[in-house]
């Protein structure tokens, strides 16, 4: 049962109720996704988790004021007349936005899928610009980097319609198409020639507003040295999830960041040759680089003495770690199924009945999760920035918004505190933005952009699925109304 926040509106709307915390002026369709808007609003006796691995504090009012979080003060009521919009959230705690590092806008189709799990080719990966939005912020996401577009043109224009105020949905880091080499079986993505033809593509995309780059598993290290360098002198940023070049090669060549943890990383691969991805695409490797080795710490070391963040995208690997011949599977939870299409919810069922048939594999996938994780929090306890995002791909089990709150709740499952894990999902991917002056905490001067959710996430990580209210830039979205309006949509536009 949902328990309602009780709303005292002493002074709403006090610019005319059209204005907003931040002066944008929504569309009228935003204005219907919208619970909480006034100029000044207070969270008072809420719990307090602020992004930055301290620990909860309890009972305070957070007064929001133009969009931005203007005090942080120990709870008390507000007499009436202050001018103030008040949610008395007793029982209800506070965390900052989320900063989804690995969060697509598209779905992956495999057409004709059949229930022996045969499906017809080409894999195709649909464009979700319309259900995806709004299931991130929904889930508490307000800031999302794309991490590879497929339809750079549609996210370039989303993100520009968003923060016109037009369409609801995150603040968007917009991916490039994946620079991904000759050899692709993904038919809607560029493959690059050679150097050139990357150095190209990433000044192509930079001059249309494209903010970071992604490299793909079948790139050349001379094709994402040139992209580096290109993207570097314009200031922007480039990640991987790799396979032809190991992370210690990407990590000369100057890479930034890498996707999915320690889980494709190539680099003890018996098979593995210079620029060719390898037969396991990293699972030996994972498999033979078990954590506390002197391997994984020559790794780390390097990664961390080169600046470079490591992405966990731990939601994609557990179905597989649950299922492939261990016969269990990960339950996708209800409102995930019902926001998903027919289609989605069909071929998401399909894939499950089959991993828990599936024969036991040769290396045990749940060990494989384990090395994965263990590393992600070693790498973390050396120093190394570790970011995070749910990879919506994979099987199909993997939601928008959903995955984000099972990523956290799958970092604790790593070892990580919930009040750390909630700062790598937040803060760090802010720090890796560069933008943690503005956003990633809860912190006096910083944009509001917030999660209230049921509960204490700080004590029960679970409490981070109770979203009610996502505020962006001071705006209170009602999450349950997001989903409401994709319900049945996801997968298919
Ligand atoms: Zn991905």
């Amino acid at each position: 049962m949902k328990t309602r926040i009780v709303a005292a509106v002493f002074a709403a709307y006090c610019l005319g109720g059209i204005a907003l915390g931040q002066s944008l002026e929504l569309s009228k369709l935003v204005r219907q996704y919208i619970r909480v808007d006034a100029h000044k609003v207070v969270l008072a006796h809420v719990r307090v988790i602020d992004g930055t691995g301290a620990p909860a504090l309890e009972d305070q009012n957070v007064t929001i004021e133009s969009g931005k979080i203007s005090a942080i003060e120990k709870g008390v009521d507000i007499a009436a007349g202050t001018g103030a919009t008040m949610l008395d959230l007793r029982g209800y705690s506070v965390m900052p936005g989320i900063v989804g590092m690995h969060n697509h806008l598209f779905y992956i189709a495999t057409p004709n899928l059949k229930t022996d799990w045969n499906f017809e080719s080409p894999l195709l990966v649909p464009q979700m610009t319309f259900s995806a939005p709004r299931l991130y912020l929904a889930g508490g996401v307000t800031t999302m980097r794309t991490t590879g577009s497929v339809e750079t043109y549609a996210d370039l224009n989303l993100k520009s319609d968003i923060d016109a105020g037009k369409l609801p949905g995150p603040h968007l880091d917009v991916t490039g198409p994946y620079l991904e080499g000759a050899t692709s079986y993904f038919m809607q993505m560029p493959h690059l020639k050679n150097a050139e033809d990357a150095r190209q593509t990433v000044n192509y995309w930079a001059d249309r507003g494209v903010t970071s780059f992604k490299a793909y598993m079948n790139i050349t290290r001379d094709e994402l040295k040139s992209a580096i360098e290109e993207a570097h002198k314009r200031g922007l940023k480039v990640t991987g999830h790799l396979c032809s070049v190991t992370y210690q090669e990407a990590a000369e060549l100057g890479i930034d960041d890498l996707e999915h943890g320690f889980f494709v990383n190539t680099q003890l691969d018996p098979d593995k040759k210079l620029d060719t991805c390898s037969e396991s695409a990293g699972t030996y490797t994972l498999e033979h680089m078990t954590p506390g080795s002197a391997e994984a710490k020559n790794l780390i070391d390097l990664l961390i003495k080169h600046h470079v963040a490591v992405t966990s995208t731990l939601p994609v690997f557990e179905g597989g770690a649950a299922s492939f011949g261990n016969g269990g599977h990960v339950e996708i939870r209800q409102k995930a199924l019902d926001a998903m299409s027919p289609q989605a919810r069909q071929d998401a069922l399909i894939n499950q009945l089959r991993f828990g048939s599936f024969p036991k594999p040769k290396v045990d996938e749940a060990l494989l999760f384990r090395n994965g994780a263990a590393l992600e929090k070693e790498f973390a306890e050396a120093g190394g920035l570790l970011i995070a995002g749910p990879d919506p791909t994979g099987a199909g089990d993997v939601v928008p918004g959903f995955g984000d709150q099972r990523e956290i709740e799958l970092l604790v499952g790593a070892g990580f505190s919930p009040a750390q894990a909630i700062k790598i999902a937040t803060l760090n991917g802010a720090i890796y933005l560069g933008r943690d002056k503005q956003i990633g905490s809860i912190a006096v001067g910083k944009n509001a952009d917030l999660v209230i959710m049921k509960g204490d996430p700080s004590k029960n990580i679970s409490d981070v699925e109770n979203v009610e209210i996502v505020f962006k830039d001071g705006v209170g979205y009602d999450s349950m109304k997001l989903l409401e309006s994709v319900r049945g949509r996801y997968g298919q536009y």
